[in-house]
């Protein structure tokens, strides 16, 4: 998997974790399944309810660094969800080139998701900028999103909010 650049692959767990609904007792188990390619083959994705309420934590942590409105307040927010990570590194070329991995194999599901997510995210703020990591500005949606645009000018998490917000908007002044 790959941690550079702004299509990071783990950047990517790490905002589905930040927009995971977390109703239920289940969701943590079910994301972990729904993301199963991220656990070491045989890892077992069933969290218990602490678990599940620590991947919660991990995840509103992603949220509060998406939502931070100074450096300040993203070096705090990352250095507490770092606090969480417990990273082995370790290389591998087992989807054919060569990278890292930021957790110990062996590790149980919450303990590789809290670190995979961490250190993804954190390579990609200090590589790339606090800003480039948002929260959707349409009404009702709040989703965490990852700006790629080469201009970092992106408000919304999906075209579907950005046409969704533009109409709304349009409207509004019909009315005004
Ligand atoms: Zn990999
Ligand atoms: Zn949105």
């Amino acid at each position: 998997m790959d941690y550079d650049g702004y299509g990071s692959d783990a950047l990517e767990l790490a905002v589905d974790l930040a927009n995971a609904d977390q109703a239920g007792d289940g969701w943590a188990s079910t994301f972990c399944a729904a993301h199963h390619e991220w656990f070491t083959d045989g890892t077992e994705l069933a969290l218990t309810r602490t678990e599940s309420r620590a991947a919660g934590t991990t995840g509103d942590l992603v949220r509060q660094v998406a939502l931070a409105e100074s450096q300040a307040e993203v070096v705090e927010r990352l250095n507490a969800l770092l606090a969480l990570a417990t990273p082995k590194p370790y290389a591998t070329d087992h989807d054919g080139s060569l990278h890292l991995h930021y957790a110990a194999p062996e590790a149980g599901a919450l303990e590789q998701l809290t670190t995979t997510v961490a250190m993804g995210l954190s390579q990609v703020v200090v590589q790339h900028g606090w800003q480039r990591l948002g929260v959707c500005a349409a009404e009702g949606c709040g989703n965490v999103y990852l700006d790629t645009s080469r201009n970092g000018s992106r408000r919304y998490c999906s075209n579907t909010c950005s046409s969704r917000s533009t109409v709304a908007a349009y409207r509004a002044r019909q009315k005004g």
